[in-house]
């Protein structure tokens, strides 16, 4: 095993890169393992125009890009590896790269991010980025008066098609049971809107369209029976799945498997492990806040440091 590292970062999206710009700059050295997407979800995102700093917009890889950069800038060492077992339980900490490699670190920041849940079709593959997507916040206002599909029964949908109804012409949700998971709050100001419409007990089978969504065909579970509906936009809201099975044992989680950390920190349940981004936030999933928590992670791991006289 090589000598121990000061700092090792678990991930490259808007979280990880930020405390790899942070701790190089403080002069840690910082190791990031880029994992398996590296530039995380942003990497799927085509224009980016809420992330301050970029009036004319940027798209999600080019912001990434410059990202990563400045990191690099500063000493941050960039690995395009995955870190496939950690052992949190002595310190230093140990990280099995890889399957093979093994690595030890004084201090784990883990940005790891959550994956949106996805329908699994070719053809939301195939458009994402094109009418399909998944974060109304980030492209709902590319869809200005026209007719929006939502996917999905929880929160996240509901919430989603309330802010949709800024832009669209109409919102309809398309849920595959006749009940809501969503909170009972969500649910009356959802039916209180008139662009909102449901069809219930129906999967999306299809989204059609060659170069952008057209549309797409539905199938209702109970009766067998497809139709299609026209349509603009496809959000898929089906929940998101945090990157954390790695972990699983060792760090506190969540019911949904979200690391919990404490309020108005990044600290988790072990000493010396930080926790930033998607990984630890279940509610406001943006690059911005993601960023911010990734500073708050560099700047705790370092005073954490210090306070051992490291
Ligand atoms: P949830 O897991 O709560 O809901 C996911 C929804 O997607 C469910 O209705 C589920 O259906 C449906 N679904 C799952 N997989 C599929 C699939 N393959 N095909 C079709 N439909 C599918 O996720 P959310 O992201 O909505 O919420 C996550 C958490 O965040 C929740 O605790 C929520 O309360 C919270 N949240 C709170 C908000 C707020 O308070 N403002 C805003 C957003 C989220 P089914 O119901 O049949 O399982």
């Amino acid at each position: 095993m090589s000598a121990t590292e000061k700092v090792v970062i678990l991930g490259s999206g808007p979280a990880g890169l930020t405390a790899a710009i942070y701790t190089s700059r403080a002069n840690l050295n910082p190791l990031v393992l880029e994992g398996i997407q590296p530039g995380g979800q942003l990497m799927i995102t085509t224009e980016v125009e809420n992330f301050p700093g970029f009036p004319e917009g940027v798209t999600g890889p080019e912001l990434m890009d410059r990202c990563r950069k400045q990191a690099e800038k500063f000493g941050a060492r960039l690995e395009a590896r995955e870190a496939t077992a950690v052992d949190l339980r002595s310190h230093p900490f140990k990280i099995t790269i890889d399957g093979r490699d093994e690595i030890a670190a004084d201090v784990l920041i883990v940005a790891t991010g959550a994956s949106a849940r996805k329908l699994g079709l070719e053809s939301e593959e195939r458009l994402m980025g094109r009418g399909v997507s998944m974060c109304a916040t980030c492209d709902g206002f590319f869809f200005q008066g026209e007719d929006i599909v939502v996917v999905g029964g929880g929160d996240t949908a509901l919430e989603e098609a309330i802010f949709l109804t800024r832009f669209g012409r109409s919102v309809t949700i398309v849920h595959r049971r006749d009940q809501l998971r969503a909170s009972w709050a969500m649910q009356e100001r959802a039916k209180a809107n008139a662009k909102i419409r449901f069809v219930w007990d129906s999967v999306v089978e299809e989204i059609l369209g060659d170069e952008k969504v057209t549309g797409v065909r539905l199938k209702n579970v109970k009766t067998g029976e497809t139709t299609e509906l026209s349509c603009g936009a496809v959000f898929v809201a089906i929940g998101h799945e945090p990157n954390t099975k790695i972990f699983q044992g060792q760090l506190e989680m969540d019911d949904a498997g979200y690391i919990v950390t404490k309020p108005g920190s990044t600290r988790t349940s072990v000493e010396g492990v930080f926790a930033c981004g998607d990984v630890q936030d279940q509610v406001y999933r943006q690059a911005i806040t993601a960023a911010g928590t990734g500073c708050m992670a560099a700047i705790e791991a370092e005073r954490w440091l210090e306070s051992r006289g490291q």
